[in-house]
């Protein structure tokens, strides 16, 4: 029998042993010494159990610990585990077949890595190598991962360090219709907002055409003739949940293309039926990348990462030998396989966009009710609750009252995350699997926590 270290020893250890940034993310006050996982529930050392709607950062797809997928690696593990290979294994085949079918032409090229920093780092090389351009563009806001090629497509403060990453990289401003300059969403035509349907209000519209007008401007002015390529999240994670107005994205690719660059969709949060009415966050915004990038989800919290791309990008490549030892590992193989059998046979991406769409709808209940609710966006099961000081100014919610809230409802029994380039925004994106009694659950004990955040504040 497995005995789980106190929680006194941990913190000693952590102390003592751990990178001491672990010590900056431990999340909360009080600390949480999480034990064991079942679908959407953790339980900690003391045998408490917590709702898990942050799923280590959208990762826990399909549930932790789900029997399927344990099944389906305990199979692996006891036949098989690595080959790095150079040998032929079947898991690899079975996967890149699959995983491509899911895919709209001409994406049918499977690459396998062990991260989303890797798979980003890859395809800022093969947009480059393919391209033979250097110059790469991303958004303000985004997160792209911490390896030194990819935190140098990350544009978050809290990310970076001052050593030379991004040379070639340049930012452009991130369409995000609550936050930014030319607002957008404030229109309240609908009344709930489940979905970003105000895409289309003519504020919107306008706000996109001053984003598009950035990002020309960012073409013509700061970047050689020709690029390499544009990379963006279909909903920025990190930096909050942002959502783009309708349409930006396919113009931002057109553009992107004229200038001879290929498009990179980052769907490490967005992908595998999470925002629940398609597999994949390009789906949404009608345009079709060159390169899609994958991790999180992909293998339920196994590490793994993919690339897939076209042929032609993938031939670029073959002027190299790019190598990568444990990519394609057969254990990871055979997980990522049951992972999608087990969206497809468990129905998660419907469950996302159903119960998704529920929690949604109450969450804006308590944007209506709440004046530190700025705004409820998201899809699916990727959402974000962005708090302000008030709804005129909506200045930040200082950080103390957010971590109020949060310790709040972790005390309750809720696991909720946060992001935002202000460290605004609670972001729920929890495993596929989780019901509608659990979002009333969820819904119900965020409401009190805010409610207990404004009565403090009298
Ligand atoms: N892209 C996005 C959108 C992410 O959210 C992350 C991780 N938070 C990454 C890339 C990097 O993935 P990893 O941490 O697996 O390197």
């Amino acid at each position: 029998e497995y005995k789980s270290l106190s929680g006194e020893r941990m913190l000693e250890i952590r102390k003592r042993n751990c990178n001491p940034i672990t010590m900056r993310n431990t999340y909360y006050k009080k600390h949480l010494h999480v034990h064991q996982g079942y679908m959407q529930w953790l339980w900690d050392i003391n045998g408490r159990r917590y709702l898990d709607l942050f799923s280590g950062v959208a990762t826990v797809s399909v549930g932790h610990c789900h029997p399927k997928v344990n099944a389906a690696a305990q199979k692996q593990m006891g036949r098989l585990w690595h080959t790095t290979n150079i040998y032929m294994h079947s898991p690899i085949h079975e996967y890149a077949e699959k995983l491509a079918s899911l895919l709209p032409d001409p994406l049918k090229v499977i690459y396998l890595t062990n991260s989303g920093s890797e798979a980003n780092d890859l395809a800022m090389l093969m947009a480059r190598v393919y391209t033979g351009n250097f110059d790469v563009i991303t958004f303000r806001g985004g997160y792209h991962g911490a390896s030194p090629y990819a935190m140098g497509l990350t544009s978050m403060a809290a990310y970076k360090y001052p050593i030379a990453t991004g040379i070639g990289c340049h930012t452009t401003m991130c369409p995000d219709v609550f936050r930014g300059p030319w607002g957008g969403s404030r229109c309240r035509d609908s009344p709930v907002q489940t979905i970003r349907e105000c895409n289309c209000s003519p504020d919107c519209c306008h706000a996109k055409d001053m984003y598009v007008q950035q990002l020309k401007e960012v073409l013509d002015t700061s970047v050689s003739q020709q690029i390499a390529g544009f990379f963006a999240e279909p909903i920025q994670g990190i930096g909050g949940v942002v959502q783009y107005p309708k349409g930006f994205l396919k113009e931002a690719y057109r553009l992107v293309r004229e200038r001879g660059g290929v498009c990179i969709a980052d769907e490490v949060q967005t992908g595998f039926g999470r925002t629940g009415s398609d597999l994949w966050g390009f789906k949404a915004h009608d345009v079709v990348p060159d390169i899609v990038t994958m991790a999180k989800g992909i293998a339920n919290g196994f590490p793994m990462g993919a690339i897939v791309t076209t042929q032609e990008v993938a031939n670029a490549l073959t002027r190299g030998s790019h190598f990568n030892t444990f990519g394609g590992n057969p254990v990871a193989c055979s997980i990522a396989s049951s992972v999608l059998n087990t969206i497809e046979e468990d129905g998660l991406q419907q469950n996302s966009a159903h119960v998704g769409t529920c929690l949604l709808t109450e969450l804006a209940k308590l944007r209506d009710k709440f004046d530190i609710i700025g705004d409820v966006r998201g899809k699916g099961l990727l959402i974000g609750v962005e708090m302000v000081k008030d709804k005129v100014s909506c200045e930040p919610l200082p950080g103390v009252e957010m971590n109020e809230i949060f310790e709040d409802c972790k005390d309750m029994g809720l696991l909720i995350g946060k992001g935002g380039v202000y460290g605004q925004t609670f972001r729920i994106k929890p495993p596929m699997c989780i019901t509608k009694d659990d979002a009333d659950f969820a819904v119900a004990v965020f409401g009190l926590a805010i409610q207990r955040q404004m009565e403090r504040r009298l």
